[in-house]
């Protein structure tokens, strides 16, 4: 019963975390604006807004008008159904609570940069700031177990790092390799894995770009933007399971 709550907590999150990626790179309310029908602006009613299962009993499409619902509405919820499941699983209550919140940021970091190539710098902040809080008030919480020390100086020696990466890459080439977002994502990211797992991160990470460029750049677009700051996220996440599961 216990699992299907969290599974189910976590699809919910999941729901709310989709709206936020439609509306926030719109600039619309995310609170109190009604759910709406993407195609035909109609309200949705609130029982075909169940997470999950009104996919489901909805065969996906909408009752409104009768179109297909995009179908990454559920894989999100059903992502985020899974992680907070497997955080239930891993972690003890006061873990639970912080890194639910943690995955909802990073979730929505993960998903808007892939979307839209936007990273918004407030959930930067946000995981620098929680962050801090915890290393320094309570480490026992944070899964990559470091102290705070650790955390402060790695988010100081990784965002520099990246700033002078972007720095010389402009000298050199004149363009933009490194997004400004990219430089606080990875202070943000690295105040939680400290300097050890900083390295990993960024290994995980470059081979994950590596692979979705190789995938879905086959016509060698110069252009080809890879959505970095959502493989960072993305390494993240695995680093993170993987280093509970290792001590
Ligand atoms: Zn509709």
């Amino acid at each position: 019963m216990f699992y299907f709550f969290n599974f189910y907590f976590g699809a919910i999150v999941g729901s709310f975390i989709y709206v936020c990626v439609l509306r926030l790179p719109k600039n619309e309310d995310i609170v109190f604006k009604k759910s709406y029908c993407e195609k035909c602006n109609q309200e949705i009613k609130w029982f075909y807004n169940i997470p999950l299962f009104s996919f489901l009993i909805l065969r996906g499409k909408s009752n409104c008008c009768q179109k297909k619902i995009d179908a990454s509405y559920f894989v999100v919820e059903l992502i985020a159904g899974i992680l907070f499941l497997i955080n239930f699983i891993l972690f003890n209550t006061y873990q639970i609570m912080v890194l639910n919140i943690l995955f909802f940021i990073l979730l929505l970091i993960i998903i808007i940069d892939y979307k839209d190539r936007i990273i918004f710098d407030i959930f930067s902040y946000s995981l620098i700031l929680i962050g801090l809080i915890v290393n320094y008030f309570f480490p026992l919480i944070n899964p990559f177990n470091i102290t705070a020390i650790d955390s402060f100086i790695t988010m100081l020696v990784s965002s520099g790092l990246f700033g002078l990466l972007k720095f010389i890459y402009k000298k050199l080439k004149d363009i933009d390799g490194l997004g400004g977002g990219d430089i606080i994502l990875i202070a943000g990211l690295t105040t939680w894995t400290g300097f050890r797992f900083f390295l990993y991160l960024l290994i995980l990470s470059s081979i994950i770009g590596i692979f979705y460029y190789l995938i879905f750049n086959k016509n060698k677009d110069e252009n080809f933007e890879i959505p970095f700051g959502s493989s960072l996220g993305l390494s993240f996440i695995i680093l993170l399971y993987f280093s509970e599961l290792l001590h």
